[in-house]
């Protein structure tokens, strides 16, 4: 998961970054309010580059709730967690008027943090219960926990988010870039054939037709009802 965090204090963010990335997150820190709407308003093929924003109110340049205004007005959907100071009651409540999804006071838990995210990662894609599944590979974003047919498949934290990512959105063929950017942060050293390696891991922790290459385009797990998914490995 995609993470844009706009905050001014490095203290926060510093820490914020450092535990979400533990929990597997890929973290972008951007500390003012122009830069924050910039970047929470770019978009890859009409999809948001971010599945998640951490937007203090407190901000240079731009005060968070106009960023978080100005980003509903323009129509981006991308939840949004507000982080705000223990007294600033009125502001969270405008917050939550201007089209926050939740609020966390400071100093908050940083654990309940990562908790509410994926809570609001699984509200946004519409799932109740915390698990993605498809076919028999099942994987739990909460622990980052995967298993195939029952049986428990370790998974590094990329391929974890490499999995699902493609998983998420079965049918949508992904460029290596969009990979890459589920995959790292601005400042992450990202070596060229990362993605291709990650790819020929998973296939063969789950078997190779899980993952399609399209020549010259990208990677596509196939959807279990088309004609690409039945088309192989299932001969009696
Ligand atoms: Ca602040």
């Amino acid at each position: 998961m995609r993470v844009l965090l706009v905050e001014d204090d490095a203290m926060i963010g510093d820490s914020v970054k450092l535990a979400l990335r533990q929990e597997g997150f890929t973290v972008d820190w951007v500390r003012d309010g122009d830069a924050g709407l910039a970047a929470a308003s770019t978009a890859h093929d009409g999809q948001p580059c971010y599945d998640l924003i951490l937007l203090d109110l407190g901000l240079p340049r731009r005060p968070g709730l106009d960023v978080l205004r100005t980003l509903r007005a323009r129509g981006v959907p991308t939840p949004v967690l507000i982080l705000t100071a223990r007294d600033a009651v009125a502001d969270r409540v405008a917050g939550l008027n201007a089209g926050a999804d939740d609020y966390l006071v400071k100093p908050f838990d940083l654990q309940e943090l990562a908790a509410r995210m994926h809570a609001l990662a699984r509200r946004a894609a519409g799932r109740a219960e915390p698990l993605v599944t498809y076919g028999d590979i099942v994987l739990n974003p909460t622990t980052r926990e995967a298993t195939h047919r029952g049986e428990p498949v370790r998974l590094s934290a990329r391929e974890f988010a490499l999995l699902s990512a493609l998983m998420a959105r079965p049918g949508k063929v992904w460029s290596v870039a969009q990979l890459q950017e589920r995959l790292y942060g601005w400042d992450d050293e990202v070596g060229s054939n990362t993605v291709e390696v990650y790819i020929h891991a998973l296939r063969k922790k789950f078997g190779a037709a899980l993952i399609r290459n399209i020549r010259g385009v990208g990677y596509v797990v196939p959807r279990l009802d088309g004609d690409a998914a039945s088309s192989e490995g299932d001969t009696p």
